[in-house]
């Protein structure tokens, strides 16, 4: 390998066009026009450079080819560059994770109403914080603490930033500097980064921990109540399940103990859900007004999980409790914003109509979808992605079970359908997987599944009927522009 010769290379370098020639072209206003000029006229210095590297660096059979240095070869290459650059970083993707309540992409999906209703709020003036009945300034919480109210039979509600700053603000404005018993069983760490006993001490109560991992009774409870203590709490255990020789005393127990010696009681529900899954054949949980009702004086949840909503943190109680808690300083800094209570109040709303719950909420019919119903769609997006990756790979349409996900009801799975890729030679093809779960995870609006047992897995629950159609389309799309099967060795 010879690099280009002195003479060659200066005859080259003089084929650079100059950038105010470039920039003065037709097709390189239109692009001033979209991008801005400084823009552009970084991303085509960037672009003469690197032609000019790679002109250097080649040995004269190999140069880069001239017609990039002409204004369309130009454009082509600024055009590609400015908008990768500027493709917004959070992305549409497409969720065949199985997971439903998927925390990493987002958890739940809102309904039309809930993006109707944010558009309002994101391009008009809205009584955020205004009375309109008397002109003057108002509280957010009263927006929907009414409709919170009447959905769950509290007293009183307010709403911040998500369930974490639920539990963290309740502590603090009911705790501080006293003792909160609470099971050992309940200690529960939820994504990583939520640890009860940590929440506990950041708020600047002290965590007084009664029975053991399996089996706790009423009088551990009793004996640990002292005059220190401020605080019953219970936690639901989310994402694990105890099984085998274990006890858990109920809030029906909790409850009228704590309230013989003037306490409150605590629940951190985490999913919380509003209603009875039962009813659509999913996995039992108490719901929020039952825990209401078996004497909770404060409940905390999720506005993302099973409830279907916006990220959000909702407590609900006694009105005094509650009171305390938004005149806690802590209660500002963790408030929501305008584009959340907007999400949140029309998702209240359908549950106010039950019975058309499953159609309307998101959340739930998905959850709900017949595996039948998912099976055909499996057939349909099976040879389209069949023929995107090639021979090597055989795509097939399998059974599977889907996750709710967040924590929700972990022992719980929901029977699905999707497309289950294996290596055509039967071989176990690890590399080869990853390399395809990449290239998929690559594609203009990602897809995710995920590896299991010598597969790529895609589970297809999520993929409603508008999204079907764009997923066929962008595989179609790849097959048309030839599918780059991962190459031997790499
Ligand atoms: C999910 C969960 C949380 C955290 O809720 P975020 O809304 O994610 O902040 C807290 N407690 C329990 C029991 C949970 O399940």
């Amino acid at each position: 390998m010879s690099d280009v010769s002195g003479s060659e290379l200066r005859a080259l370098m003089a084929r650079v066009p100059s950038v105010e020639k470039v920039m003065a072209s037709a097709e390189f206003a239109a692009l001033v026009d979209e991008y801005g000029r400084s823009q552009v006229l970084n991303a085509l210095r960037d672009a003469l450079d690197a032609w000019r590297i790679s002109a250097k660096a080649a040995d004269a059979a190999a140069s880069p080819p001239l017609s990039a240095l002409d204004t369309a070869g130009l454009h082509e290459s600024v055009a590609a560059a400015l908008r990768q650059r500027n493709r917004s970083q959070l992305r549409s993707v497409f969720n065949l994770t199985g997971t439903v309540l998927h925390t990493n992409l987002g958890r739940a999906l809102l309904p039309d109403e809930a993006v109707r209703a944010v558009m309002g709020a994101l391009t008009q003036p809205a009584n955020l914080e205004f009375d309109l009945a008397t002109g003057k300034r108002g509280d957010r919480d009263d927006l929907i603490d009414e409709l919170i109210c009447e959905l769950t039979g509290a007293e009183a509600a307010t709403v911040v930033n998500n369930n974490a700053a639920a539990v963290l603000l309740t502590l603090s404005a009911l705790a501080a500097k006293k003792e909160v018993v609470v099971s050992r069983g309940e200690l529960v760490e939820i994504g990583g980064a939520f640890r009860i006993p940590d929440i506990m001490s950041r708020a600047g109560a002290k965590l007084r921990e009664v029975g053991t991992t399996n089996r706790t009774h009423l009088k551990d409870y009793d004996e640990a109540i002292n005059p220190n203590t401020a605080l019953l709490m219970k936690v639901h255990a989310s994402n694990y399940a105890i099984s085998g020789f274990t006890k858990e005393v109920g809030i029906d127990e909790i409850a009228p103990l704590a309230h013989i010696r003037g306490l409150p009681v605590a629940v951190d529900l985490g999913s919380g859900t509003l209603v009875d899954l039962s009813e659509w054949g999913l996995p039992r949980e108490p719901t929020v007004r039952e825990t209401v009702e078996a004497g909770a004086d404060v409940v905390t949840f999720s506005g993302d999980k099973l409830l279907g909503g916006p990220q959000a943190g909702l407590i609900v109680g006694r009105r005094d409790l509650i009171a305390k808690i938004k005149k806690h300083p802590l209660k500002r800094a963790l408030r929501v914003g305008k584009l959340t209570l907007a999400a949140l109040e029309p998702v209240l709303q359908l549950y106010r109509a039950p019975e058309k719950l499953r159609e309307r909420l998101t959340t739930l019919r998905l959850l709900t979808r017949a595996a039948d119903e998912i099976h055909g769609a499996a057939l349909r997006v099976q040879p389209a992605l069949q023929q995107a990756i090639g021979a090597r790979y055989t795509v097939a349409a399998e059974p599977m079970f889907s996750q709710i996900g967040s924590g929700a009801l972990p022992v719980d799975v929901l029977p699905s359908y999707g497309l289950v890729v294996r290596m055509t030679d039967g071989k176990r093809g690890g590399r080869h997987l990853l390399a395809l779960e990449k290239q998929l995870r690559e594609m203009a609006r990602p897809v995710i599944g995920r590896i299991a047992d010598d597969a790529l897995r895609l589970d297809l629950r999520c993929l409603e009927a508008p999204d079907e159609a764009q997923l066929i389309a962008q595989l179609d799309a790849k097959t048309g522009a030839q599918p780059g099967t991962p190459t031997d060795g790499n």
